[in-house]
């Protein structure tokens, strides 16, 4: 009898693994309190996020609108941890971004989040598929594997048969579909999308934003999406507007 011994009683209960003691109930994917940010312009100092507070649960898509200049593109910067916050916490699946210093940013935002652009910042020089391959590689994945798991999120975008290209070579909508496909490679929790249709004509842009959506539903991600468009928006479990750097 007593198949256990005191050296499995001595661990004592068991607990998930990444996650603090007292934190177990946090559920949010994106977890954005008392959010301060402001830029340093010739000496003066512009506040551009004053207090903003947003939770995002997982798999859920969250849309925001405002106007331009009212801080929509920091605050998913923020969120994702390309800048840090002047104060407040950032928590990005249970973990403390605005702690971190760059680098411990950088990793966990390669783990955890894919970024779309309305600039699609494709790298010219690389293929279609060597740019999706980028994150991956930059994660220290071999090369043959890294471009075996970009090929089929290509195709999932539909652009099965542009692997081989250059940017140079592509079309708006083609490009942007490229960047969601990169976006999407290292399997985030999370897309952050900013105006992510913004460059293109307004069919390309309908077919892209149903390509995107379709893919983060799929998957269950949680998406912040930044947008202009109302009809965009309305498809979103919640819209969130910016109105001077506070969530209105
Ligand atoms: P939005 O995306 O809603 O248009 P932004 O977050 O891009 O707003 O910008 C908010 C404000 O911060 C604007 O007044 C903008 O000019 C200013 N701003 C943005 N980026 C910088 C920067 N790198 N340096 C200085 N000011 C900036
Ligand atoms: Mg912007």
């Amino acid at each position: 009898m007593g198949g256990l011994g005191m050296g499995a009683l001595a661990m004592g209960p068991r607990r998930k693994p990444l996650e603090a003691p007292g934190h177990s109930r946090q559920t949010a994917m994106l977890e954005l309190q008392g959010i301060r940010h402001s830029y340093q312009l010739g000496g003066r100092t512009l506040p551009v996020l004053r207090r903003v507070d947003v939770r995002v649960q997982s798999g859920e898509l969250v849309a925001i609108v405002g106007r331009s200049g009212s801080g929509k593109s920091t605050l998913l910067h923020v969120a994702g941890g390309l800048a840090a916050p002047d104060e407040g916490e950032v928590r990005l699946g249970g973990e403390v971004l605005s702690t971190m210093g760059p680098r411990g940013r950088a990793v966990a935002r390669r783990k955890r989040v894919g970024f779309v652009f309305q600039a699609f910042h494709l790298m010219p020089g690389l293929t279609v598929a060597e740019n999706v391959a980028l994150p991956l590689l930059l994660d220290g994945e071999p090369r043959s594997r890294a471009i075996g798991r970009a090929l089929p999120v290509l195709r999932d975008v539909g652009l099965g048969d542009r692997a081989q290209h250059l940017p140079g070579e592509l079309s708006g909508g083609e490009l942007q579909r490229a960047a969601i496909a990169r976006a999407l490679v290292a399997e985030p929790d999370l897309v952050l999308a900013d105006e992510p249709t913004g460059n293109l004509d307004s069919v390309t842009a309908d077919e892209v934003m149903d390509m995107l959506i379709a893919r983060v539903r799929e998957a269950a991600l949680a998406m912040v999406l930044v947008t202009h468009d109302p009809l965009i928006a309305a498809r979103a479990d919640r819209v969130l507007t910016m109105v001077d750097g506070m969530i209105a």
